[in-house]
């Protein structure tokens, strides 16, 4: 009987083999697998005067900390704590909106002041343009973070927070992330990263300062496009601030089904980015020499702004999987080559195992936020492509043929 207890695993696992084995724990059954535990309630100590009714590292109520989302947290944490010394948590929610929400209600009061990135996920915007300052006073300026001395100057005696993205969402702008972690802490602030598009073993925020890493876990770390989930990754203390006041007393909490898809989807990871990677350079490269593309947004291409610094950045793992390009022609053309397209799916999301494109358009229907985007995104419009799983070959053959058949 004694084979049936789980071992402790070795302290020195590498990333793929966390990726296998971190926060997975034998059922009761013995099954080697965490089993899905759809229960709301976990049975209480015979004493349970002495307990913390609103504890979140014992299973007791799946709002605050049910099987499979402590798992997945052990995980996650264990995936982007690389070699960072401090003793490092993870809270998963329910999006990766409700995760970054999570970070702003907890580290934000009426009268602080937020650096935020001018490129950033769309629902940051509209919460700093308006949610937040309109209705809790909290104040946001939109700073070009590749440039570290303008982030230096946006910075007030009440800046508690700069957010940034690693690699932006859409234009794929690169962040000096040591930088902006100096420039935050010497003024007393926090750093928070979405790191959505950099997922570990790729990128690891927290080994170059950031306080605080976000992740949608509904895109790389699942990786399957079946699942909603967000994380929040950082120092234990930090995280168990998110966890009381976001996660207990706001209440987004993820499913239990869907931390179990995540935890099943992030065994892989390692591996699909490495694909991921590999393809978007290839793909991007493609594009570049094609004489009917207008334009390429790939840090991995040496005409990108911030190409050395994404060099040096990501230590040469890679460049990211994500691009933005437009085909030569008014939006109609775009729109045109969009439906050209037979392998690759015109959706929203990315990090799938397929490839994803959606065409958003420039000028005056763009929105507010466009005023912070490159020229050409704002002239053209852009595609955002999600460089899939699928053979760069036929990624290719299938851009090829589309471009074709637009300017036939
Ligand atoms: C998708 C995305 C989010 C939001 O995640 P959801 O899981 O859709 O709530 C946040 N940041 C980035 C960079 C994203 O791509």
């Amino acid at each position: 009987m004694s084979a049936r207890v789980d071992k402790h695993k070795p302290d020195t696992l590498r990333t793929t083999s966390l990726a296998v084995h971190a926060g997975n724990e034998r059922g009761p059954s013995g099954a080697i697998r965490t089993p899905i535990v759809m229960a709301n309630s976990y049975a209480l100590p015979d004493e349970p005067a002495s307990m913390s009714w609103s504890g979140t590292e014992e299973p007791l109520y799946t709002r605050n900390s049910g099987t499979n989302q402590l798992g997945l947290q052990r995980k996650l944490a264990a995936l982007e704590k690389g070699s960072s010394a401090d003793d490092i948590d993870a809270v998963v929610l329910a999006s990766g909106v409700a995760a970054l929400h999570g970070v702003f209600f907890t580290t934000l009061r009426s009268g602080d002041h937020v650096v935020v990135g001018d490129v950033t996920y769309e629902a940051i915007y509209r919460l700093f343009t308006e949610l937040l300052p309109e209705k809790y006073g909290i104040d946001a300026d939109f700073v070009d973070t590749s440039d570290p001395d303008a982030v230096r100057r946006a910075m007030r005696p009440n800046t508690r927070l700069v957010h940034i993205e690693a690699i932006g969402n859409p234009t794929t702008k690169v962040t000096d992330v040591a930088a902006i972690a100096k420039i935050a802490h010497e003024s007393g602030a926090l750093l928070s990263v979405d790191s959505t598009f950099t997922p570990p073993p790729f990128f690891r925020p927290l080994e170059h300062g950031a306080d605080l890493v976000v992740h949608s876990l509904t895109k790389y770390i699942n990786g399957h496009g079946d699942a909603m989930g967000g994380a929040v990754i950082g120092r234990r203390e930090l995280i168990q601030t998110i966890k009381d006041d976001a996660m207990v007393d706001v209440g987004g909490v993820i499913s239990p089904f869907n931390a179990w898809l995540i935890m099943r989807g992030s065994v892989t990871l390692p591996l699909r980015l490495r694909q991921h990677l590999d393809s978007a350079m290839r793909v991007a490269a493609f594009l570049e020499q094609h004489p009917r593309v207008a334009y390429v947004a790939y840090p991995g291409l040496e005409a990108h702004p911030q190409h050395e610094l994404a060099a040096r950045q990501f230590g040469g793992a890679g460049f990211g999987a994500m691009m933005a390009f437009a085909v030569d022609g008014d939006a109609a053309t775009q729109d045109r080559f969009v439906q050209n397209l037979r392998l690759i799916t015109s959706a929203v999301s990315l990090g799938h195992d397929e490839s994803l494109i959606v065409h958003v358009a420039g000028g005056a229907d763009a929105g507010p936020r466009v005023q912070f985007y490159p020229a050409e995104f704002k002239r053209l419009g852009h595609l955002r492509f999600s460089i899939g799983l699928e053979d760069p070959d036929d990624i290719i053959a299938d851009l090829d043929a589309a471009l074709a058949a637009t300017f036939a």
